[in-house]
């Protein structure tokens, strides 16, 4: 269900009156906040729901410990939308209580070996860091990309984020058309750059943030060089307060036209005419309803299909060709607070891994954590680990559960080792046996994690030669043992000699690290097997893949 926002002249505010439409928007993000705003000024009657307890979704807050962080965004884009939004609500951010401070540095972007590339808005030291890499003509050089960067924003902004894209047939209006090779969306970022900067450095520089987007930039299309002009060109802004200030500012904007705002309340459907064509109202958790002549879904799409849209043949089939779709890459946020200021860094900073295309292909095309930390080559990579900690994903060891009276009797059958009086939540170092020969099939790490339970690890290169083994073997015993293997499940492993210092930090309840040998497992909020595949002194946690 969508509604489309009318031109900015529609939104002038008109007398409410009890005939006035209703509209219910689930979701009080920022996109919902805003929303919720300009249709109320229009003239409708808005309730927006929302399943937390704070508005903003994404662009909320955290508060731990006397500490505040932005749970998402930190980097104010397309300033201009924003001014409009604002303007459109007869105000402006300033007047609205937005404070917003200029960057002076966008970004500082630093390189595996420590030198810095700083991103700003001037000119004068834009082309100091640009001709120190790329020689005096490298500035010029700079100007035409930026120039570039100039077009595919002016027509991506007027052609593409102004305008609704219902079908196909949107795609083949003639403005759009006669512009689409303009913004050069067929040729990757990468690839465009290359035509522009002669070194890698820089390169690196100006391709990088289609991470922003989910992309590699090896993937993404030249298009995206908008995001760095309208960087360049609008400077990076910070609301004070945090990001959530502009949602605020919105939310009180739209609550002084009449939007009611219900937190803690989510929708679990859409109710819909009897002929499933048109949206009536919304189902609550608790079994309420709200009816609405309007029905906005802020929550995303994909989810939206699954879990919000009644059910007919056309929202099936949609959902489900959605559902094959790629994501888009998550991110994982770690939110540190500092007991003193780092003179070194900016308040943006970007760190670039040596191997710049492998640190992405590890991520986009292998689905894998990089192997290698940004800012420190392989070698640094290693001995960071050696003399710190480190966080290894070690998801391609197979992971397996035997359950049931005799699955001690089976272990013992398949390794050398004895199980029957194994201290739970202990385990050792073992092998799986070919019985005729007594050779080694596989080494593997076994516990007991249940009276008549045992977790075994064995290598992700023996994977089908194990599972043979083991079904074959399971056959031939006929005992009580369930094998169930942990397919779906993720394995992480820390190591390093600060490994216990960083755990102990990551645990919900303490645990006596110092008493935590080989071999040694406990029930934690993750499970924690101090195991062979970590290396010494390492720790492996196993929990959902996902
Ligand atoms: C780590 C991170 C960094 C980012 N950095 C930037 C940045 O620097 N600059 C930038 O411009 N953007 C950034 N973004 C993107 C930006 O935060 C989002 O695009 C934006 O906040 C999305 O707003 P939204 O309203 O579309 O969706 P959301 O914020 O997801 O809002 C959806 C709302 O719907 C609610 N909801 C969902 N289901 C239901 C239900 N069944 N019933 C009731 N309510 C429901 C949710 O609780 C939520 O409040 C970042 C995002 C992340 C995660």
């Amino acid at each position: 269900m969508s509604v489309r926002s009318g031109p900015r002249s529609d939104l002038n505010a008109s007398p409410k009156t009890s005939h006035e439409p209703r509209l219910t928007s689930a979701g009080a993000g920022a996109g919902g906040v805003a929303l919720a705003a300009r249709l109320a000024k229009a003239g409708l009657r808005v309730t927006v729901v929302e399943k937390n307890e704070f508005t903003g979704g994404r662009c909320s807050l955290i508060h731990h410990e006397g500490h505040r962080f932005d749970q998402g965004p930190s980097l104010f884009l397309l300033p201009q939308i924003f001014r409009e939004a604002f303007a459109d609500l007869d105000t402006t951010m300033p007047d609205a209580g937005v404070d917003l401070l200029r960057c002076e540095t966008n970004y500082s972007v630093w390189f595996h070996d420590g030198e810095t590339f700083k991103l700003s808005s001037d000119l004068a030291s834009m082309r100091r860091e640009i001709e120190r890499w790329e020689g005096p003509e490298g500035y010029e050089r700079w100007v035409s990309w930026l120039a570039e960067g100039h077009r595919h924003y002016e027509i991506s902004v007027k052609e593409v984020l102004r305008k609704n894209f219902m079908n196909v047939w949107n795609m083949a209006r003639p403005s759009f058309l006669i512009k689409i090779l303009d913004m050069h969306p067929f040729e990757s970022i990468w690839a465009r750059a290359g035509r522009y900067f002669y070194t890698e450095r820089l390169r690196r520089v100006f391709t990088f943030a289609t991470m922003y987007m989910g992309m590699s930039p090896f993937d993404a299309p030249a298009t995206y060089s908008l995001l760095q002009y309208t960087e360049f060109a609008e400077g990076i802004w910070y609301p004070k307060g945090g990001f959530h200030q502009v949602v605020a500012a919105l939310q009180r904007i739209g609550e002084s036209l009449g939007v009611q705002y219900r937190l803690k309340t989510p929708v679990s459907r859409v109710i819909a005419s009897p002929d499933g064509k048109r949206a009536t109202g919304v189902l609550l958790e608790g079994g309420e309803e709200l009816s609405a002549d309007v029905v906005v879904l802020n929550a995303d799409l994909v989810y939206s299909y699954r879990n919000l849209l009644p059910r007919t043949p056309k929202i099936e089939a949609r959902a489900k060709s959605l559902q094959t779709k790629e994501a888009s890459c998550s991110s994982i946020s770690f939110y540190w607070s500092m007991n003193r200021k780092v003179d070194e860094l900016s308040t943006h900073n970007i760190f670039l891994a040596e191997q710049y295309r492998e640190s992405f292909d590890s991520i986009f095309a292998d689905h894998s954590l990089p192997v290698q930390y940004s800012s420190l080559s392989l070698q640094q990579s290693h001995h960071f680990t050696r003399q710190h900690a480190s966080l290894f994903d070690v998801s391609h060891m197979v992971q397996h559960i035997f359950k049931g009276k005799d699955a001690a009797a089976f272990l013992e059958r398949v390794t050398p080792s004895s199980w029957k009086d194994q201290a739970p939540m202990q385990g050792k170092l073992t092998a799986l046996l070919w019985p005729q020969t007594g050779g080694i099939v596989d080494d593997s790490v076994t516990t007991r994690i249940g009276e008549d339970e045992f977790y075994v690890v064995t290598n992700g290169a023996c994977f089908e030669k194990d599972c043979k083994y083991l079904d074959e073997q399971l056959g031939q015993f006929g005992g009580d043992v369930q094998w169930t293997r942990l397919d779906g499940s993720g394995l992480v492993a820390l190591q390093g000699p600060q490994s216990a210092e960083v755990l102990a930090e990551a645990l919900a309840s303490p645990i006596n690290l110092d008493e935590f040998y080989f071999g040694s497992s406990v029930w934690a909020e993750l499970k924690l097997a101090d195991g062979g595949w970590a290396g010494s002194g390492g720790s492996g946690f196993t929990g959902p893949a996902r």
